[in-house]
């Protein structure tokens, strides 16, 4: 299995964890053994003791692009299973052949690669597809229908609604819930040949109509549809229903912790009510899976729900599933997220037993705290303002020298190349300075970072009365790094480009999505809440070091934040950066 840099990394321990110490203490799966490929009980029948301590899965529906949430699910069980000694499988749960589609699968593999997990493990390649399990969830079927556990009922679906109860009240048995179990083979065989409409008859799972638990009302498990599958195509007109495929496809595969989101503990008797009978009829190795429920990812200021991503794609609020405004993952690579960031983000939130809100700063601060690590030092002037040093030789210029890590000396210094006329930040000058403004205005010395200090004399103004350029005069001996600069006190630092060396390109500034924490909340329209600044286009001033940006290449562009080259718009020679986040948080104040 691939191993991420912070394996070794020390774990906060949860609920999770503590109970797969205990059931590994207590050898709850110590007998398990491994037939080399997902199977029945007879497959596993005396194969050698499993290599893997636990089996964990992440089992998407391939229906859309992974988000934020995922992310969180990917990292847990990944995660557990490289900590622990196991295997975490990675499989598609396609068990609803009308919105699936292979573009999801292949986005969603890219996904969990980018996010530095893998599924091979000792030379074995872990994935899977429900739908591989087709025949033998068939032949479990049969075998709870001959062994009295299912039926096949003909009403109507609106019958089986009314007779399902409510919370208060209990359902009423269907007329067909005592037919004798060769009458239901037989429907079911018929079912599955295609003599049947769809919607004219289900297989049900015979448990108790009087469940104070809905999902034990006799849960349908099988219906009729005919539909093209992405991977088994007409093969089947009879598809499972995912409450009952879920766990066949656990219990095939011998995963151990069967981790999902809270909103699946209802379905948890149900899924134990099924795997015990199928162990008991011989289909089912034991030990049996268990299911341990989490509270799911809720994250302010962005959505993480399926419909709604779709909803923002499809009317066009954003550009495509892999805007960088959205909280998908292939939005979060080409905004300059990165994988450690999120794999700390995930350590960092934990796993809890609650619902609860994550503040959308967290995440950011985890992006910050990777790419401070890991990202050069650049110079970038996003908002270009003339500067002219008068006394400075027209056809002169010389070199700079600029850290490339602050922190990290041994990543050296580069040569920023220096001449009389130059960029500056528009907003590092004012005519009429503001109380405590120490940067430029006229009669104030500052520094040109990594250069000279400089006094500004006065500016230029275009006919509407906008500053056009400003006046400074350099003093020749403050040069940075050479003996006595250092005896120039000024109070003001700030960053320049030499205007003839710098390039001018395409920089998009991110923010936030949606204006407010809980977008939609109440019965409001989250369309209304989008931020409508969440993207602007600015054509910036760079230093000519950027110009060789590879796509995905991130740097921090000094006093802006982190910036990464776009993956997708960015060509040789010809880069257009996107902003991951600021330097600093923005939100909180
Ligand atoms: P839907 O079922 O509505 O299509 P989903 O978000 O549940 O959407 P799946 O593809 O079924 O999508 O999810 C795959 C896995 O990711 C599941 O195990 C699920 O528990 C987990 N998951 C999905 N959303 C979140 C979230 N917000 N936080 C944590 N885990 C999540
Ligand atoms: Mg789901």
């Amino acid at each position: 299995m691939n191993k991420p840099a912070d394996a070794a990394a020390a774990h906060v321990t949860n609920f999770i964890r503590n109970a797969i110490d205990a059931d590994l203490a207590a050898g709850k799966y110590a007998s398990r053994t491994w037939g080399g490929a997902p199977g029945t009980a007879a497959a596993h029948a005396g194969a050698p003791p499993d290599p893997a301590k636990i089996r964990t899965r992440f089992p998407p529906e391939p229906n859309g692009y992974l988000h934020f949430g995922h992310a969180k699910s990917i990292c847990l069980n990944f995660g557990l299973a490289r900590d622990y000694g196991g295997v975490c499988h990675m499989r598609f749960d396609d068990t609803n052949p009308e919105k699936e589609e292979q573009e999801y699968v292949d986005s969603i593999l890219a996904a969990v690669r980018w996010l530095g997990f893998g599924w091979t493990a000792n030379g074995t390649e872990h994935l899977y597809h429900a739908s591989d399990y087709f025949d033998a969830m068939y032949q479990a079927a049969e075998h709870l229908v001959t062994s009295g556990h299912a039926y096949v009922d003909e009403q109507s679906a609106e019958e089986l609604r009314a007779a399902r109860g409510t919370l208060t009240e209990h359902g009423q048995d269907s007329p067909w819930r005592g037919r004798p179990p060769a009458e239901s083979l037989a429907r079911l065989r018929e079912m599955r040949e295609g003599k049947h409409a769809d919607g004219s008859m289900v297989l049900r799972a015979k448990i108790d109509m009087a469940s104070p638990n809905i999902n034990l009302r006799d849960p349908a498990i099988y219906r009729i549809k005919r539909a093209t599958h992405h991977r088994t195509g007409d093969a089947w007109c009879i598809y499972p229903m995912y409450t009952y495929a879920h766990p066949i496809e656990d219990a095939l595969e011998q995963i151990t912790h069967s981790i999902c989101t809270l909103e699946f503990e209802d379905q948890r008797p149900f899924y134990d009510w099924l795997l015990a009978r199928l162990a008991e009829g011989g289909l089912l190795a034991k030990p049996l899976p268990q299911q341990l429920e989490f509270a799911r990812l809720n994250l302010t200021y962005v959505v993480l729900s399926k419909r709604k991503l779709i909803q923002l794609v499809d009317e066009g609020h954003v550009d495509s599933w892999d805007d960088p405004r959205l909280p998908t993952l292939v939005g979060a690579r080409r905004r300059g997220y990165t994988p450690e960031g999120f794999r700390l983000f995930a350590e960092r939130i934990g796993v809890s037993k609650s619902d609860s809100w994550i503040d959308y700063s967290l995440l950011e601060e985890c992006m910050r705290e990777h790419l401070n690590e890991v990202a050069p030092r650049r110079i970038a002037v996003l908002d270009p303002l003339k500067l002219i040093i008068d006394n400075y030789p027209g056809d002169a210029e010389e070199q700079c020298l600029a850290p490339n890590h602050p922190q990290k000396p041994e990543l050296g210094k580069r040569p920023v190349p220096f001449s009389r006329e130059l960029w500056i930040e528009r907003e590092d000058f004012m005519e009429a300075p503001a109380k405590g403004f120490f940067r430029l205005y006229p009669g104030n010395k500052v520094r040109l970072r990594y250069g000279f200090v400089i006094e500004c004399t006065g500016c230029d103004k275009d006919a509407s009365g906008a500053v056009a350029a400003v006046h400074c005069n350099y003093y020749a001996d403050s040069k940075s790094g050479t003996p006595g600069s250092d005896t120039y006190k000024v109070k003001g630092n700030i960053h320049w480009l030499s205007a003839k060396h710098a390039f001018e390109c395409e920089v998009r500034l991110f923010d936030r999505l949606f204006r407010v924490p809980h977008p939609g909340a109440g019965e409001r329209d989250f369309l209304l809440d989008i931020n409508p600044e969440a993207k602007k286009t600015i054509r910036a001033q760079l230093e000519p070091a950027l110009k060789q940006a590879q796509p995905e290449e991130r740097f921090q562009f000094e006093r802006h934040g982190y910036f990464v080259a776009d993956l997708k718009d960015s060509e040789a020679g010809a880069p257009v950066f996107n902003r991951a986040v600021t330097l600093k948080d923005s939100w909180q104040k």
